[in-house]
Parts: structure tokens; C-alpha cells; sequence
């Protein structure tokens, strides 16, 4: 079993630039693309983002 640890991890906004940066769970076995998913799932989930296969947009940004 991997042991996992709190990492910081931003998100940048496509459109605006903007960034939100939280602490997540990660393993030591994931890659950077994996930890990257954990952030973008709970941007969509708890934030309002609009997160696609190679999009990411604030909430503000997606209701555009
Ligand atoms: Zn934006």
C-alpha cells in the first residue's frame, strides 16, 4: 500500500487564467496527470468548474 500525503495542486482556468490551489490526497505511486485529476474532479464536483478532456474553466468562465 502507497502512502499518501496532502499535496498542493492548482488548477488554471483556459480562459481567464485564474487559479485554485487546495491541498489533496495523493500516493506516492501517482503521476502528475493522476494528482492533476484528483483536483479537477473536485473543482467539477464542489466548484462549479466545467472540466473537459483538455479544457479546464472557472465557474465564472463557463457560463459564458
Ligand atoms: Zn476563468
Amino acid at each position: 500500500m502507497a502512502e499518501q500525503y496532502p499535496k498542493q495542486i492548482a488548477v488554471f482556468c483556459d480562459e481567464c487564467g485564474t487559479d485554485e490551489v487546495h491541498d489533496y490526497m495523493v500516493s506516492e505511486d501517482d503521476d502528475q496527470e493522476t494528482r492533476l485529476g484528483y483536483a479537477r474532479k473536485y473543482l467539477a464536483e464542489e466548484k462549479g468548474w466545467l472540466i473537459q478532456d483538455n479544457l479546464d474553466l472557472c465557474p465564472e468562465c463557463s457560463f459564458c
